[in-house]
């Protein structure tokens, strides 16, 4: 089964396997033509500046997360993105055509190109899931018979081949934004643009849904941009992340490379749900006063991720130390390793052992205070 089955369609979908992420950089040259490229992009309301020359590409078959709080600008860049809003300054480029300052008309045919996938589905109740999932097709003028047979295409795709004659009232959350992404991908759109496509399900529905988004780039190709405040969705299936802030892109890369090395205090603090954390009782006595214990956050990446690396890792840490909190992450198939350690601050001989045996193995390494007891 193929998702494009339209084969005179200008965008033609690819089959490929997992990205392998320490291959990242040939992985973009691979897939380098832009599906989507914004340059010096600002847009403002007022002296509310929502967009400030952010710069950013999307590679054919890539799925890239833009990941904000709220009011950093991300429906505006969406809303750039599919024609509804001009900016004031810069070039936004959709499959290497220009958008900026096109008619209403030709924005309709750049429209079609941008399948969305909304957070609260906007199916039109009335209608049925075939017909909801038609409705781009029809819209692009394609026949009854033909677009029949896409429908039910898209709907075995999706795993709904057998609601095709319900309506959305009968559907869970999770399906109805099944028969969104269905009718997202109707008009086989060059970009999927997913604005907090999991953010009104629960986790496991979450779950069911990112895997199936997963599947439809690996099996077809599909170039995905999701737009969310969700730390752990970009981590579950994006190939880079990109972070923005009060309109501006503040930092983008690999997201192994940014969950690992935040560069940016937001990263950080976004990432803090996802990172292993000090427990309370420690963190609320720490001081600044050499005593007791002195407590060492390590972390380091590594490309070896297996299971054991951490275990491996304490049992040939020289010197005497006490494991506080910490875990290995597995991201892209890297192993990202952070952990809080415990060293006595009075055994110095013991310190610099342990510290100079994690700096032999590129850990970074960073005191984060002493506690006076080891309770
Ligand atoms: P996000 O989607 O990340 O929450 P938005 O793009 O909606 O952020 O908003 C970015 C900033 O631009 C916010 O300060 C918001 O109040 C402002 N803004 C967005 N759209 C408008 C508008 N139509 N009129 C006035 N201010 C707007």
């Amino acid at each position: 089964m193929t998702l494009f089955s339209n084969s005179d369609l200008p965008y033609h979908a690819v089959t490929r396997g997992v990205v392998e992420s320490d291959q990242d950089s040939e992985y973009i040259a691979r897939e380098n033509r832009c599906v989507v490229q914004l340059q010096a992009v600002s847009r403002s309301f007022g002296k509310t500046q929502a967009l400030h020359e952010v710069s950013l590409s999307v590679h054919k078959g890539e799925i890239l997360g833009i990941i904000g709080r709220s009011g950093a600008g991300k429906s505006t860049l969406i809303r750039c993105l599919n024609g509804l809003e001009q900016p004031d300054e810069g070039v936004i480029e959709i499959e290497g055509r220009n958008i900026t300052g096109l008619s209403e008309k030709q924005l309709q045919a750049v429209r079609s190109r941008v399948g969305m996938v909304f957070q609260h589905f906007n199916l039109l109740s009335a209608k049925t899931v075939a017909q909801n999932v038609a409705l781009p097709l029809k819209i692009a003028g394609i026949g009854k018979a033909q677009r029949e047979q896409r429908v039910r295409e898209l709907l075995e795709i999706v795993g709904l081949a057998d609601k095709e004659f319900s309506y959305p009232a009968a559907l869970s959350g999770g399906q109805k934004q099944r028969v969104g992404i269905a009718r997202a991908l109707a008009a086989s759109p060059a970009l999927l643009l997913c604005d907090e496509a999991t953010s009104a399900l629960d986790p496991e529905t979450t779950r069911s849904i990112l895997s199936l988004l997963k599947s439809l780039n690996q099996k077809f190709g599909i170039t995905i941009l999701l737009i969310t405040h969700e730390m752990e969705v970009i981590k579950s299936m994006a190939h880079r992340v990109a972070v923005i802030n009060a309109g501006e892109i503040i930092e983008q890369g690999p997201v192994w490379q940014v969950f690992a090395h935040p560069q940016s205090d937001l990263t950080r603090v976004l990432l803090r749900g996802l990172l292993p954390q000090l427990p309370e009782s420690i963190a609320g006595k720490l001081t600044k006063l050499k005593q007791g214990e002195a407590i060492y956050c390590v972390h380091f990446v590594s490309e070896d991720a297996q299971g054991d690396l951490l275990v491996n890792f304490s049992a040939t840490l020289p010197g005497k130390f006490r494991l506080i909190q910490g875990g290995v992450d597995h991201i892209q198939h890297y192993a990202v390793v952070r952990f809080f350690i415990a060293v006595f601050a009075a055994n110095e001989t013991d310190e610099q052992q342990v510290l100079k045996w994690l700096h032999l193995q590129q850990a970074q390494v960073e005191l984060v205070g002493y506690v006076a007891s080891n309770d």
